[in-house]
């Protein structure tokens, strides 16, 4: 061994040890993955050097040969895995094998509980990567040196997975990274040449660097070739070049495992081979679910970018819109130049029909998804259906396309789970219903019980209910659907078409004539507060209900303009009363001008509240309410 400078002794970031720990007692059953995740980084260093070679061929020194070979010594109880491509510095050896840069990742520690069995599920959100060594050794030592560096600036990188580790500058005559695996006591089963080609087989066949093993040797002592000979355990071509019949599924997983750098396997895949003007390969997966950092802005999205077959970039985000950030996968062109950069990239009109071309793979992807596996479907949306909502207001042309993907809650459930197709509404939409109808809100348990829901239970027609955030701005982007047009129940003056008959219609008329003189004494009452008072025509059993101007801004807008701290535009409540309720008659028959105001805000405000806004004089509420119990009780 050779010199070592420079020795010190660092500690783990925090998540790091919090992340060690974790991993070590949650996926002791399925052990053998530390194999794939060290082949996925030596692939990923390889992948970096062909790419840095391009504009530097010094770099590759002499051995563009890239592979990756594995030993063991049964003795010593060691597996030791070897490849020569970028190698790590001193300064990246502390801080790609000391830290995790993800950002958020602090956060997303703080929901670990300390129980295992529970934090374990975190694990498919993070990914495992390098630290997963560590699960089948206590001791695990780094040798590397990066290309480009001289001979004696190579780094050894050591630790025992506690809580630091050392590093030390050495002399390393080639570039690239050595790891050896000190394996723990009961793990040797993995210091075995069966056992190593194996895993190699089941977990990284796809990898398009050859793998090698050294050749067992059976035969007579005197047979025994001089130099050890290698063989090549995996296929070693890239993946996405072979016909789509020739890939079995679990390639197709494991495959995705890497790019993604996931634990778990994908929910679907799309592989597509482009010819004619444009040629280009392009391999797109759905996750399983979402990572922790799914709406972070920094957290890195977008595809792997080859050129023919010559790694490119990471994160290449210009293919596909933003409301598909969550897809994963490579793109391989022959059109692209080898030195093509980010800010070529984003000016290049080849990348724009490219982009073109992949959302809509994706968009049917999600169509069959949803057609021939409606639980998988179902799980999608659970994960990225909040992202999938932001889809039509950034992707005009794939608008429809986009709302047939979108799923609801509706009144035709009673569960709240979003699982409403539109063309499974329309289908059972009522004879002579040409509208979509639609209410939103904060929460399920509230838009559920909404007055404004009472004509429509009376007439047994469906309503989509919307609680998410994003549903309010989600619904101003989408005007119809299958030739349809959406209606907001809360919005304006409720015009229910055909599904009113014509008698209903006059005999609406007529009772809002009755009621002109009471709503006249409403509007003086409630002046300012107030846009227009009416008779509704949407209740059944409420008394009173606020409709929202057509034009208005509605209440879960306001709150998020509200929250980012915008002024929000004034807007005043339409107030509409329902002329059959005994409330609203007794109202009608008060001579006593003050009981009539006190009466009339009492009913304002609890409109008000069932609409889930809160009270701008909540005080006021409270004192008119006990004035009017306390005269009841005399
Ligand atoms: P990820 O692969 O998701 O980035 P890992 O934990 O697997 O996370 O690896 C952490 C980092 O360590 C890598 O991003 C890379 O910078 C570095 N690294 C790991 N193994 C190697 C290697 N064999 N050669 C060069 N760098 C490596
Ligand atoms: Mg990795």
């Amino acid at each position: 061994m050779s010199v070592e400078t420079q020795k010190e002794t660092l500690g783990f970031q925090t998540e790091v040890k919090q992340l060690l720990h974790l991993m070590i007692h949650s996926l002791y059953s399925n052990k053998e993955i530390f194999l794939r995740e060290l082949i996925s980084n030596a692939s990923d260093a390889a992948d970096k050097l062909r790419f840095e070679a391009l504009a530097k061929p010094e770099l590759l020194e002499g051995g563009a040969e890239l592979k990756i070979r594995l030993t063991f010594d049964k003795d010593a109880k060691t597996v030791t895995l070897e490849d020569n491509g970028i190698g790590l510095s001193r300064e990246e050896a502390i801080a790609h094998l000391g830290t995790i840069a993800k950002s958020g990742t602090a956060d997303f520690m703080k929901n670990l509980t300390g129980d295992h069995k529970k934090d374990s599920h975190l694990i498919g959100q993070f990914g495992v990567g390098f630290y997963s060594a560590f699960i089948v050794a206590d001791k695990v030592d780094v040798y590397s040196r990066r290309a480009g560096l001289a001979a004696s600036e190579g780094v050894h990188w050591s630790s025992k997975g506690e809580g630091d580790f050392e590093v030390a500058t050495v002399e390393k005559a080639e570039r690239g990274t050595r790891i050896v695996l000190h394996l723990k006591a009961g793990e040797e089963e993995f210091a075995d040449g069966w056992r190593l080609r194996n895993i190699v087989k089941k977990y990284s066949d796809h990898i398009a660097l050859p793998i090698e093993l050294l050749k067992e040797f059976h035969g007579e002592e005197k047979d025994k070739p001089a130099e050890p000979e290698w063989e090549t355990v995996n296929r070693a071509s890239a993946l996405w070049t072979r016909g789509r019949t020739e890939v079995k599924d679990e390639e197709y997983q494991e495959f995705y495992k890497h790019v993604a750098h996931d634990y778990e396997n994908p929910l679907s895949w799309s592989h597509n081979k482009v010819e004619g003007k444009l040629e280009y390969t392009s391999l797109l997966y759905v996750p399983g679910r979402a990572p922790f950092d799914l709406y972070q802005r920094e957290a890195p999205r977008g595809l792997k970018l080859y050129v023919q077959r010559v790694f490119i970039m990471d994160q290449a985000d210009e293919f596909l819109p933003l409301y598909l950030r969550f897809i994963k996968g490579v793109v391989d062109s022959n059109d692209l130049s080898l030195n093509v950069s980010r800010e070529i990239l984003q000016k290049d009109p080849v990348i724009d029909s490219m982009k073109t071309a992949l959302t809509k793979r994706v968009l049917d992807m999600l169509e069959k998804l949803a057609k021939n596996e409606p639980e998988q479907y179902k799980t999608f949306w659970k994960n990225f259906g909040q992202v999938l909502k932001e889809g039509p207001a950034e992707d005009f042309a794939n608008k429809e396309k986009i709302a047939s993907l979108l799923r609801f809650a509706s009144t035709a459930g009673d569960d709240g789970e979003q699982s409403v197709a539109l063309a499974d509404y329309l289908a059972r939409a009522k004879e002579g219903q040409d509208k979509i109808y639609f209410l939103t809100g904060e929460t399920y348990a509230q838009v559920k019980n909404s007055p404004h829901l009472e004509v429509f239970r009376k007439k047994g027609i469906e309503v989509l209910l919307l609680t998410d955030r994003i549903d309010e701005w989600l619904m101003s982007y989408l005007s119809e659907f299958d030739g349809k047009s959406f209606v907001d129940v809360a919005r304006g003056d409720l015009d229910l078409g055909k599904l009113d008959s014509e008698e209903d219609k006059k005999a609406q008329e007529e009772i809002a004539k009755t009621k002109e003189g009471l709503v006249e004494r409403l509007k003086g009452a409630l002046g300012e507060q107030v846009a227009q008072v009416r008779v509704s025509h949407r209740l059944t059993d409420s008394p009173a209900i606020l409709a929202i101007g057509e034009q208005d801004l509605g209440l879960q807008m306001r709150q998020i303009l509200e929250a980012s701290g915008q002024k929000v535009p004034e807007s005043k409540p339409i107030f509409e009363i329902n002329p059959a309720h005994p409330l609203i008659e007794k109202l009608d028959a008060e001579p006593d001008e003050e009981r009539f105001a006190d009466l009339s805000h009492i009913l304002f405000d609890q409109a008000a509240l069932a609409a889930g806004d809160s009270l701008k004089d909540p005080a006021a509420y409270v004192q008119r309410l006990n004035k009017l119990l306390v005269e009841l009780s005399a």
